[in-house]
């Protein structure tokens, strides 16, 4: 539980707002103009309730928190204070007792009808009256103010901060809930309740007047959502074994006499409540907060209803639509800096991507693409400062994306795009997320087929934007070459009179695995590559080498047969240094052989903290 931290959701609007709060406020905007439901009545202080006040509110699990509307208004909890009601039930009793007393079957009626199971004479669940104010009675304490306390003080885990009555609704309630009081007698007569009455009711009455807002209640869908952790406190608000039984009733029984539809349309385990409030549950994901007063005819919050269904489908939320695998987030993050393409680059290019490489960031995904990691990399992408220029999105190992995902993607990368920064995704054509992505609308003319070859394409635009790429063909003399580096002309004429220079066609098998070691190389034009063969026809890279770049100087340190292929990607030029001529150096020209010896040890310590700082960043969980 210690590593759940706290997370913010970025205030600061970077190069581009965030899509996921982009997809809301759109979405608000056009639910917003349905006019539909009416304000409920039968509380007449309820009755009093603006219309058109409305707020939604995402939590996720990790602590972000997308809000738009009015979000911070208070109104009273009334019904989805049931399921959290009941949670402390079980906590008080165990969900054997408590099932004695009430049932878990969806009763098909509306929240404040008196219908019991003939059975048992059971009121059918906690989420209908009936239900609830048995679960109300369920709460112990010694008399009416420690268990109101009690209910007080669970709502303010789930919430993170106290909870007030509102007088006015209570009192309301408390002189007009005829009906509330009829079914407590009925369940008195039953043996469902034992006194006294009068104070279930009054606790029943003060938990539906406590003040929430739709951020609170996001904030209590999100510590379900969370196996009743807190994510902004940290806090256990009940129980993780319970948070199972509280979420099930919630989507069998939570939207009353609409919960079947509201199941097969939605699929998300919810609550609503007579003043306009709704919360909904995607366990392990996040949790949702609606809050629009004007209510349909079961009594539910009309535009919450809309809000949710529109979510649902736009994110792909429904809990029942699960394919293969498991969900997936970000597998790990990093930039340019720190990690490389497999392409060796010239000493000047490699500074240059040392000081530019955090421009390019890339971003890799494993497992199913849901919304959980399109919100990850949504707040990623928005948190990313100006300065990075190059995004990329690396599919190549994910299992597959949802359709939502891809589309939520696709508008990702325009969104990125018309703000001014490229983004590319790595990932094969045909593959599952490659047709997914095309079913999406993704443009295909720039995908790569890996990580690495976006990166080595990014690291290109990168360098050619801040003037470091050699013009024209790449070249290098001989006094550029990376192991020469220090030697003084006469030094470099010394080794020049050892060396031979060939030039070879582009596809030259330059060096052969386990051929024995005999020359060392210096590329002084084109490029070549350096692979291995897997055995099923197919060549792994390895890395590419520049000019300035040096090849076969391992056999210089340990004289052991070749590792791997080098082919020669374009025409090239090479200077050849044979082992004996080097010997011979070392006679002749002792300086040259040491500054030699001392430039290799210097790329090969540079090579191995260039792979610790990919280590590091393979076993770094990105944010
Ligand atoms: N306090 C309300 C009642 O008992 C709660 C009903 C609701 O929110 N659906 O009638």
């Amino acid at each position: 539980m210690a590593d759940r931290k706290k997370r913010r959701t970025p205030t600061k609007k970077g190069i581009s707002a965030s899509l996921i709060d982009d997809v809301l406020a759109e979405l608000y905007a056009s639910i917003k103009k349905e006019k539909g439901g009416h304000l409920p009545d039968y509380i007449p202080e309820l009755a009093k309730a603006d219309p058109d006040q409305f707020g939604i509110v995402i939590a996720t699990v990790d602590g972000s928190i997308y809000a738009v509307g009015d979000c911070d208004v208070p109104f009273t909890i009334q019904s989805i204070s049931k399921p959290f009601a009941f949670g402390l039930a079980l906590e008080d009793h165990g969900m054997d007792e408590v099932l004695r007393r009430v049932g878990v079957e969806p009763s098909g009626d509306a929240f404040n009808s008196i219908v019991f199971d003939q059975r048992a004479n059971r009121p059918f669940n906690p989420m209908v009256n009936a239900g609830a104010i048995v679960t109300s009675s369920l709460v112990t304490g010694p008399s009416l103010s420690p268990r109101v306390q009690r209910v007080r003080d669970m709502f303010e885990r789930y919430i993170g901060h106290p909870v007030d009555v509102d007088e006015a609704v209570f009192g309301s309630e408390k002189a007009t809930g005829h009906r509330n009081r009829a079914i407590a007698h009925l369940e008195l007569n039953f043996g469902m309740l034992v006194e006294p009455i009068d104070e279930h009711l009054d606790l029943y009455f003060q938990q539906c007047s406590m003040l929430v807002t739709a951020r609170d209640l996001a904030r209590m869908a999100a510590t379900l959502a969370n196996g009743g952790l807190n994510p902004a406190t940290g806090v256990q608000a009940i129980d993780p074994g319970y948070v199972k039984n509280v979420i099930s009733v919630m989507n069998f029984c939570g939207m009353y006499d609409y919960s079947g539809e509201w199941g097969y349309r939605i699929g998300l385990p919810a609550k609503s409540g007579v003043a306009g409030g709704v919360i909904a549950v995607l366990p392990g994901v996040m949790g949702i907060g609606v809050f629009s007063p004007p209510l349909d005819e079961r009594g539910n919050s009309y535009r919450g209803i809309k809000v949710c269904e529109t979510l649902s489908q736009r994110f792909g939320l429904n809990m029942f639509d699960v394919a293969e695998g498991a969900i997936s987030s970000i597998r790990r993050s990093y930039d340019a800096a720190t990690v490389s393409s497999k392409r060796t680059r010239s000493q000047t290019e490699r500074g240059a991507l040392d000081r530019h490489g955090a421009a390019i960031k890339v971003v890799e995904l494993r497992g199913r693409i849901h919304f959980a990691a399109i919100e990850q990399i949504s707040r990623l992408s928005a948190a990313l400062p100006d300065s990075v220029s190059h995004l990329i999105l690396d599919l190549a190992r994910a299992d597959m994306v949802e359709p939502q995902a891809a589309l939520l993607i696709v508008q990702l990368m325009a969104g990125q795009a018309k703000a001014g920064r490229i983004v590319r995704l790595a990932m094969w054509r045909d593959s599952a997320c490659g047709e997914a992505m095309a079913r999406a609308g993704a443009d295909f003319t720039t995908v790569f087929a890996d990580a690495d070859t976006a990166l080595e394409w990014a690291e290109n635009d990168v360098l050619a934007k801040v003037d470091a790429q050699a013009d024209g063909e790449p070249q290098a003399t001989l006094a550029e070459m990376n192991l020469l580096r220090g030697l003084d002309d006469g030094l470099l004429d010394a080794l020049a009179t050892a060396l031979e220079k060939h030039d070879l066609p582009a596809g030259s098998h330059i060096v052969r695995e386990g051929d024995p070691a005999s020359d060392l190389y210096f590329l002084a034009r084109g490029t070549v590559t350096v692979s291995l063969n897997t055995g099923d026809g197919h060549r792994v890279r390895l890395t590419t080498l520049d000019p300035g770049v040096a090849f076969g100087e391992m056999a210089l340190v340990d004289g052991a047969p070749r590792s791997a292929d080098i082919i020669a990607d374009t025409d090239v030029s090479v200077y050849v240094l044979s082992l004996e001529r080097l010997d011979a150096l070392s006679l002749t020209a002792p300086a040259v052989h040491a500054a030699l010896l001392r430039n290799i040890g210097r790329e090969l310590s540079q090579r191995l903290r260039k792979a610790n700082r990919e280590i590091r960043s393979f076993t770094e969980v990105a944010a």
